[in-house]
């Protein structure tokens, strides 16, 4: 049997630069499709997963997650918060970091920066429901809180579901500059700012809600609602954080990823008893995605532990093929592992060595 730590006894890092040359390097959309098919193959062997809801702790100013997944093979964790306010304090509302370990011995193989993961799997799973939900032709996505979410969206929306017009609203006048200046490059897409989001919603075929504000807010009103919509709700995602009117819900079709967690955390808190489908049902075709052109859909997105999984399983794979990233004595390895004491008082094993960590890389 061979196991990881024998190789190295050393644990792969990927810091937030080194991930981002990763993704520079294989290209942002480029990297959201390959995501997009890790999370589908993942979905697709929902049952071979121990699940459980995230465990939250809530503050007033936002929230601090862990989430756990394991295939029985690998097992994944990933560290996030939100909290809306931090661009106050010019940090992101999202940042994360998470770790793949392997079953057999619990040795972890994988530290990663999750922050642009995240973002990346938000949108892979976002396209993945919306290719089976929406109506076949959507062209034009209303995309309502153009922050850091949003160039990630609008990317994955236009390579894998085939929108050409981005209709951005914020409630920030600032904001969609931003995203439409990013992507003013990219080949058939154009983004238009709207003053409201009445505005931004003429023409949508679909309307993702990405926006971050720990509140009950109604971004989305039932009498904007027009028939074969498909929403993908993504800002949605903790207790008393919510984007929809609740009577939009009783007219819908809804997806959720995990429906024990979406219950407490999803657009669907607002509507315990809601009738939902999970997304590894749409994907595999035991759920229908929508049953008619002139159906409401909802993909009431709140991030599961198996989109992280799948982000590190991507993360630790790119990484192996670009030789990415440093190698870390991240747990204590002795060479006798029961004499813990001794290789303690060894002054020349318990040296911190760089130039180790250069040979193995
Ligand atoms: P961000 O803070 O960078 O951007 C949020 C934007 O929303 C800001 O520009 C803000 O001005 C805007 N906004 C706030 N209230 C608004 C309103 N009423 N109308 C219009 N715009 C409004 O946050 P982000 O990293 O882009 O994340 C956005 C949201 O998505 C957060 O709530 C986050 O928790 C959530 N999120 C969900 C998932 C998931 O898997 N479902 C993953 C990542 C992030």
């Amino acid at each position: 049997m061979k196991y990881a730590h024998k190789e190295t006894g050393m644990t792969r890092f990927l810091d937030a630069a080194d991930v981002a040359a990763l993704v520079r390097s294989i290209g942002v959309s480029t990297a959201i499709m390959q995501m997009s098919d890790c999370v589908r193959q993942d979905f697709l062997r929902w049952p071979a997963f121990e699940k459980s809801a995230r465990m939250a702790s809530h503050s007033p100013l936002g929230v601090i997650e862990l989430m756990p997944v394991s295939d029985g093979v690998q097992f994944a964790f990933k560290y996030v918060n939100g909290h809306p306010r931090n661009a106050l304090h010019a940090m992101p509302t999202v940042m994360a970091f998470g770790m793949l370990a392997e079953v057999q011995t619990g040795f972890p193989l994988l530290l990663a920066d999750l922050t642009l993961a995240t973002a990346l799997r938000t949108a892979a799973a976002s396209t993945l429901a919306a290719r089976a939900m929406a109506r076949p032709g959507a062209r034009t996505m209303a995309l309502i809180g153009n922050g850091a979410q949003a160039e990630f969206q609008s990317l994955a929306f236009h390579a894998s579901v085939g929108i050409d017009t981005i209709r951005a609203y914020d409630i920030d006048p600032h904001a969609t500059a931003r995203p439409m200046r990013n992507l003013a490059g990219v080949q058939g897409l154009k983004i238009v700012p709207a003053r409201s989001v009445r505005e931004a919603l003429v023409g949508a075929d679909i309307v993702t809600t990405v926006t971050a504000d720990k509140t009950r807010a109604t971004i989305l009103t039932p009498d904007m609602i027009r028939p074969g919509m498909h929403l993908n709700a993504v800002g949605g995602d903790c207790p008393g954080k919510t984007e929809l009117h609740v009577d939009i819900l009783h007219r819908a079709r809804i997806v959720v990823e995990y429906a024990p967690q979406s219950r407490i955390e999803g657009e669907i808190q607002q509507w315990p008893e809601a009738p939902v489908s999970e997304l590894w049902e749409v994907l595999s075709g035991a759920a229908p995605g929508r049953t008619d052109a002139d159906e409401v859909t909802i993909f009431d997105s709140v991030g599961f532990a198996l989109e992280d999984y799948s982000a590190l399983r991507w993360l630790h794979a790119a990484a192996l093929a670009h030789h990415a990233g440093s190698f870390v004595e991240l747990v204590a390895m002795p060479p006798d592992p029961r004499d813990l004491y001794g290789w303690l008082m060894t002054p020349d094993t318990v040296v911190f060595d760089d130039a180790k960590a250069a040979a193995v890389a």
